[in-house]
């Protein structure tokens, strides 16, 4: 972590939340400064030298992806949406202005943490889950290896073919592992600004990523699907 009191913006008008939030993340060990509205929460993440904002989408005063929008003007602190609006719509406006992940409510506190430690993470030492050029990640007893310096990717040491998209796809999840991308974000950076509307791209060379690197396809592990939104490389 960046420090060892993390500092926490909290932007929710709802009290009890809020309440919950700050016990819950107090007794975690981060500082917790709470906001009730997005002009408050906006100087608060100005002024409190803060690490993470949590916000939430409806606020009295302005819409949280304006918010979203205002801090990013200045700085790149992780932005997490916690929001009781649970469409697609949502969810891509806000990773779109720049959010680094969305929690629907209800939700449940460990996966909030989960979330806030790997955001903290990515942003204190970007590439972190990399080390020397190497990503590795484990699940069901089966080891994804990509390395980057070599452009070698294996599945438990058996080194796996792919074509340069399906390459360049995954590096991108990689660079972003554990964080959510939108389909947008990933057309961009795989295939260039000007394709942002292929999605169907991205459906068929993730398809053909996951025969290659999933067990079962059709549940895949690694390479997992937010739905309607985008794809999230588990770490
Ligand atoms: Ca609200």
């Amino acid at each position: 972590m960046a420090k060892i009191n993390p500092v926490i913006i909290v932007i929710e008008d709802d009290p009890p939340i809020r309440r919950f939030l700050r016990t819950g993340l107090s007794t975690q060990g981060f500082t917790v400064f709470e906001a009730d509205t997005g002009k408050q929460g906006i100087i608060e993440a100005e002024i409190r030298k803060s690490d993470l904002v949590i916000l939430d989408l409806g606020l009295p005063d302005m819409d949280g992806v304006d918010v979203i929008k205002a801090i990013r003007t200045w700085s790149a602190i992780p932005i997490i949406i916690l929001s009781a609006r649970s469409s697609e719509q949502h969810k891509i406006d806000a990773l779109d202005a720049g959010a680094d992940d969305y929690l629907t409510k209800p939700f449940g506190f460990g996966e909030l943490l989960a979330r806030i430690r790997v955001a903290l993470r990515h942003a204190s030492r970007p590439m972190e889950h990399i080390k020397a050029d190497v990503f590795v990640t484990t699940c069901c007893q089966r080891v994804l290896k990509v390395d980057l310096h070599n452009r070698v990717v294996s599945i438990d040491d058996q080194e796996i073919h792919l074509t340069p998209i399906q390459y360049r796809l995954l590096a991108v999840l990689v660079k972003h592992a554990g964080r959510v991308l939108t389909h947008q974000q990933i057309l961009k950076e795989v295939w260039g600004p000007s394709y942002s509307e292929n999605a169907h791209y991205l459906r068929i060379y993730m398809s053909q990523l996951r025969q290659k690197l999933e067990a079962d396809s059709t549940q895949p592990k690694f390479l997992l699907t937010e739905s309607g939104v985008g794809y999230r490389l588990k770490v």
